[in-house]
């Protein structure tokens, strides 16, 4: 296990399509310890999410956040090979998302608000399921890592790309006033 290095914008791992991952080979002790280390990168950085790109390694294996359980403490999603389908292409959710390759910025992005994910989890499992509002915008977010996109290509405004403190100060109140559009300050 150990704290990996996180590629940042301009790397061309970042750029390029990743690799499916054999099934059979998720409990094997390559993938297993990739999960882990991965695990332990992303709460050393405090991200919400981070995908196997974003430490060097071009395959598609995310981990994603923006859940909570019962008690309110955060859970997270190790998923394989997975493929995202928007439900409602016209119900967006805006946001200032951040990015662990990106730091120390903030861009404002509209996604899906709504998505079904099919993908294999750690245990080499098929799982299924829907998420909406915070938890859909971090998985479409680490799911594009796979595709080579950043959160930067989908910003449609430029006007709305800031650095933290900036984004803090003036952009945070302005939008807080805007109904219905949540704000989450998350690296991912
Ligand atoms: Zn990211």
């Amino acid at each position: 296990m150990a704290i990996l290095k996180v590629a940042r914008m301009g790397h061309p791992v970042l750029r390029q399509k990743c690799a499916p991952i054999d099934p059979k080979t998720i409990t094997g002790p390559e993938v297993q310890g990739l999960i882990r280390s991965m695990f332990q990168t992303m709460v050393e950085y405090t991200g919400v999410g981070l995908a196997a790109p974003q430490v060097h390694e071009p395959v598609q294996l995310v981990i994603a956040g923006g859940e909570a359980d019962e008690d309110g403490r955060p859970t997270y999603r190790v998923l394989i090979n997975p493929k995202v389908t928007v439900l409602d292409e016209d119900t967006r959710l805006g946001m200032y998302e951040g990015c662990l390759s990106v730091p120390g910025l903030r861009g404002w992005v509209e996604r899906p608000a709504a998505v079904k994910v099919e993908a294999y989890n750690e245990k080499g499992a098929q799982i299924e399921f829907t998420l909406e509002g915070f938890p859909a915008v971090v998985i479409q977010h680490e799911c594009d890592h796979l595709e080579g996109v950043l959160y930067v290509d989908r910003m449609e405004d430029m006007t709305k790309f800031a650095f933290e403190l900036e984004a803090d100060r003036f952009h945070e109140q302005e939008l807080g006033d805007e109904e219905g559009e949540e704000e989450y300050e998350d690296e991912e």
